[in-house]
């Protein structure tokens, strides 16, 4: 365990005064807190077109409790699972379970029978809500109340009445609002939600996040007479093509929409062709992104054909975002405020948010994950020492406020290494501040290359690689070496048509980089393999590389 913190430790705080956060509210109040009666668009499903006010989101919601409470046996503190691709039933049952005090926990639909098990057990759900194609997907066995299914916007096949054993989410239209019980008295201690991290690095991680956590965290972006995330009530339309399942949607897109009062286009999921049509058919001006769609938009010479002029931000999270990138989407939306948040499951999830998307913006420079979010305490940690650092010093981010989880489900031992006595929760990524309270990520902890005594973050030569005309994709991992111990390699996905050899790849990088950084290998690959959430799934690489040794 670390030494305690010296009390001369450097604490960094936002560039934004702290505020009065209404974070005593149980979330589904919170967020409705100023738009309940409002009769503008809160949320529109990009497939159906069919466009749901305020009043009529919150109507639902209120029926969806009910429906939860009387027909599936949800109670305080019971939890429900939701199975499904982004779609206006995701909202109504997240918010509805809230209503009843209960919690809830999402999966990726696309998740095999087995990774459904394991989080349907681990959160101990009683209900799943999923679309009927994958029903299959569940052992009826393994769920105490029923299997409520919702008719895909997509199927072609309409089902009329759910597979067998199943409860329609129908239902819900004639479900009675009044009698959803509205007394739950929800403390903003009791949890509401149980997001699973990403699995980027091992296996995914519950945690659970409180009332209290998730209404600090949309409260210190989006709240205040200047708000860090500047969202105009009844103008801004924000996309959410990124998956709810994943925090980072669900918070910065979803829950910021709704206590703003701006409107949330829902699309199924990623498809370049239609989310350029919603862009352009909705007038979205505020798109949230993950950097291998950033490369997407890009690269991609769609973009050219449809009309991009009402978007006025692009918030880039959940996974390293290089300068290089950066710069030729600038290039491609010169209108546009392009920025980035950082964040992290169990940190509420936002721990920094780029100041030039506040109602007084101010400057944030390229590559910059913006400045820690307000009424929150950031330090850097020495990995030796445990000791702070000061400014311009790489180390490990720690993170302390009102917004951070309970906890790891399940799991003391793992929560207590990852939150200390002091209430610092340590995020395992390598950065650091400049002389302008920016925060800069290098890396994860782990995923730095070691070779000889130096660290290498593949990050920084993935960006690089990107800037490579005839390179469409990349990733660098470490591979064992008898001399240096470790040296970088990289996968590289040539872009059509292009006649790379691995020789020019590596003296383009060389002729970058110090020596310790220099690329060792090189291996052609069609594709990157990436998480939903928008990660670089490095241990599946690593394994690859492992294997073609063994063999
Ligand atoms: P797991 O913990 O299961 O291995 P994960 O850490 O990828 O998966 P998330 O909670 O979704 O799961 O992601 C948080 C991580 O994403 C952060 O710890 C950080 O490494 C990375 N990240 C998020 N935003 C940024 C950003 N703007 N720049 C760089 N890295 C980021
Ligand atoms: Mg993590």
């Amino acid at each position: 365990t670390a030494p305690s913190t010296p009390p001369t430790a450097t604490i960094f705080r936002s560039r934004l005064p702290d505020i009065v956060l209404s974070n005593q509210l149980p979330l589904h109040e919170y967020v409705f807190e100023n738009t309940l009666t409002s009769a503008s668009p809160c949320i529109i499903s990009a497939s159906t077109g069919r466009s749901y006010s305020f009043a009529e989101t919150h109507l639902l919601s209120r029926k969806t409790a009910s429906f939860l409470s009387s027909r599936c046996g949800v109670r305080r503190g019971g939890v429900v699972m939701l199975l499904l691709h982004n779609c206006p039933e995701f909202v109504f049952s997240f918010l509805g379970s809230s209503m009843l005090g209960a919690v809830t926990t999402a999966a990726n639909p696309f998740c095999t029978p087995q990774e459904i098990k394991k989080q349907l057990l681990a959160s101990g759900a009683t209900v799943i809500i999923t679309q009927s194609a994958y029903a299959s997907k569940i052992s009826r066995d393994d769920v105490e109340g029923p299997i409520v299914v919702t008719v895909s916007d997509n199927e072609l096949e309409r089902h009329a009445t759910p597979p067998e054993g199943c409860v329609s989410f129908s239902e819900v239209e004639s479900a009675d609002e009044d009698a959803a019980p509205d007394a739950v008295a929800v403390s903003p201690e009791d949890a509401v939600a149980m997001p699973f991290s990403s699995g980027t690095t091992g296996l995914p991680k519950g945690v659970v996040l409180t009332h209290k956590s998730m209404t600090s965290s949309v409260g210190q972006i989006v709240d205040g007479e200047n708000p860090n995330l500047h969202l105009r009530k009844g103008e801004d339309v924000l996309l959410c093509v990124l998956p709810l399942f994943h925090i980072f949607s669900l918070n910065s897109v979803l829950l910021c929409g709704l206590r703003t009062g701006a409107a949330v286009v829902i699309m199924a999921r990623f498809e370049m062709e239609r989310m350029l049509e919603t862009v352009q058919r909705w007038g979205v001006s505020v798109v949230a992104v993950v950097p291998p769609l950033v490369l997407a938009l890009a690269k991609n010479p769609l973009v050219e054909k449809y009309d991009m002029g009402t978007v006025r931000m692009v918030l880039s999270g959940a996974a390293p975002l290089g300068k290089e990138l950066e710069a030729a989407l600038k290039g491609r939306l010169p209108q546009a405020v392009l920025g980035q948040g950082y964040g992290m499951t169990e940190a509420g999830p936002v721990i920094s948010m780029c100041p030039g998307f506040a109602k007084q913006p101010t400057p944030a420079k390229s590559g910059s994950c913006g400045t820690v979010v307000r009424n929150s305490e950031l330090k850097v940690m020495d990995t030796e020492t445990g000791f702070s650092l000061g400014r311009n010093q790489p180390g490990e981010i720690c993170i302390r406020g009102p917004q951070i989880m309970k906890g790891y489900l399940n799991d003391p031992e793992a929560t207590s290494a990852t939150i200390d006595i002091e209430g610092w929760l340590h995020t395992g990524d390598v950065g650091y501040v400049d002389d302008d309270d920016e925060v800069f990520i290098v890396d994860r902890v782990k995923e730095l290359i070691k070779f000889k005594g130096f660290q290498v973050p593949p990050a920084e030569l993935e960006a690089l690689l990107l800037s490579h005309p005839s390179i469409a994709d990349a990733a660098v991992i470490p591979q064992k070496d008898e001399v240096a111990g470790e040296v970088p390699v990289a996968f590289v996905v040539p872009s059509k048509s292009s006649d790379l050899t691995e020789e020019i790849v590596k003296e383009f990088i060389s002729k970058q980089v110090v020596f310790y950084k220099r690329i060792h290998r090189v291996y052609f690959i069609l594709a990157i393999p990436k998480s939903p959430s928008g990660k670089i799934l490095r241990k599946d690489l690593r394994a690859k590389v492992a294997s073609s040794f063994s063999s």
